[in-house]
């Protein structure tokens, strides 16, 4: 069994990099709670149909990027690539669409096929926010000012800017539909093949698409804000109405569409330059029509998604854990003894303490300064004969001998 390695795009998180990707989540978490979200966990594989038609037929990760196979019993089973469609599959199968809002942040690995690079990995993570119910544009504001103070917790908002677009109504996306058709017709020899399909079967698409010869065309693209209904345009005013109020700073940006099929109104991304290529942190938007697609009743929602791995480099230090107390028991059994009551009591009392479980004095507190320990409490013969302990101070080296009662109180 030589040469074992995790799958390419998988990596394993040990030490400083999963303390970065927890502390990211714990944020996250804490900061969703103070908005009335509360946490949903999925499966991680659903049904293949639960993401195939939902996310779009042409978007590149249901045409290029799924983990799809049929399992034992045939039948075809997809890893998660994005979990709002699990969300939303969770809310029709529980009987949920019946008791809105559901206010939802979930936190966990997806998969994507993909070329695995700095920031983009095969699994990677995400955390998500989901505001299933309300229609109204304080909805999307509300949402997006989580993700932001979210940034901001992390200390990471210095670094990102919103970027704002809105996706209009039906009828203005098929107005748009038509303008965009007409444009790229024009050019059509100049696009990338793919682009050439998503000319027919969804020509926004082609907005999102990261070839360079039609990024080019991309540039002088006709922007759907002139073709906007009334009621979208008074939409998205009143979500930029609310993003002010709140004291959210955005750019608008007509480019942004986002890469999957089931957006509508509001579309947004945050984005750094920090991280090369990978430059989206945080993207979402409003998504109407997607429950209903799957089969449920009409339910508007708006939601994003995170990428807990890029926001995880972007932090600048990872939060270290408190440093221990180092427990040294000098002698044989009966001081092992006496040192594994007051490992207990110090944890009892909230307090991280560790021992080591063989060695001479010399070697335990060598250990007590490899693992950072801030105090060693020493316990040998005439220490246990009195009910005492040596309280070594290991950033000061001051030692006091402390009663064994007294232990907790002055390490708190
Ligand atoms: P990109 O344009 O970078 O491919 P996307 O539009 O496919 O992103 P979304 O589906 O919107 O991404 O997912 C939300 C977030 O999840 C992204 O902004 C990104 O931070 C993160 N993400 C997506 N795919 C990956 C991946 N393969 N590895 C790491 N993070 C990812
Ligand atoms: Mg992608």
């Amino acid at each position: 069994m030589a040469d074992l390695q995790p799958v390419r795009g998988t990596r394993d998180l040990i030490g400083e990099e999963q303390r970065r990707h927890a502390h990211v989540i714990d944020t996250a978490r804490r900061i969703a709670g103070l908005y009335g979200l509360e946490e949903w966990a999925t499966p991680i594989f659903e049904e293949t149909r639960v993401f195939a038609r939902t996310l779009g037929d042409t978007s590149d990760v249901v045409t290029k990027e799924m983990y799809t196979f049929d399992d034992r019993g045939g039948d075809s089973i997809t890893l998660r690539p994005e979990n709002t469609a699990g969300v939303c599959r969770a809310l029709i199968s529980n009987g949920l669409t019946q008791s809105l809002p559901q206010k939802v942040f979930y936190a966990g690995p997806m998969f994507r096929y993909e070329r695995p690079q700095k920031g983009r990995y095969r699994q990677f993570h995400q955390m998500g926010a989901e505001l299933i119910g309300p229609a109204e544009p304080l909805a999307d504001a509300e949402i997006i000012a989580l993700g932001w103070q979210i940034l901001q917790a992390l200390g990471v908002d210095g670094d990102t800017v919103l970027e704002l677009n809105t996706l209009g109504d039906a009828s203005s996306r098929s107005a748009y539909r038509e303008a965009l058709v007409a444009y790229f017709s024009a050019h059509r020899d100049a696009l990338s093949p793919d682009s050439r399909d998503r000319l027919e079967r969804n020509p926004l698409r082609i907005l999102d698409s990261k070839e360079p010869c039609d990024r080019i065309l991309v540039q002088d693209a006709p922007v759907i804000q002139t073709v906007l209904t009334p009621e979208a345009a008074a939409f998205y005013d009143g979500l930029r109405g609310h993003l002010d109020r709140l004291r959210v700073p955005f750019r608008e940006n007509p480019r942004i569409v986002r890469g999957l099929d089931y957006y509508n109104h509001t579309a947004f991304e945050f984005v750094t330059d920090k991280l090369g290529a990978q430059g989206t942190v945080l993207g979402g938007g409003r998504y109407d029509g997607l429950v209903a697609q799957m089969g449920g009743p009409s339910v508007p929602a708006v939601g994003w998604a995170a990428g807990v791995d890029r926001l995880a480099m972007l932090l600048d230090t990872a939060p270290a854990p408190a440093a221990p107390v180092a427990v040294i028991p000098v002698g044989g059994a009966a001081e092992e003894a006496a040192a594994l009551d007051v490992l207990q009591a110090l944890r009892d009392a909230g307090i991280r303490a560790e021992m080591a479980y063989r060695g001479n004095l010399k070697r335990r507190m060598e250990r007590a300064n490899r693992i950072d320990a801030r105090a060693a409490v020493i316990i040998g013969e005439t220490e246990l004969a009195r009910g005492v302990a040596q309280l070594k101070d290991l950033t000061t080296g001051a030692q006091s001998e402390v009663a064994v009662s007294e232990l907790v109180a002055r390490l708190a």
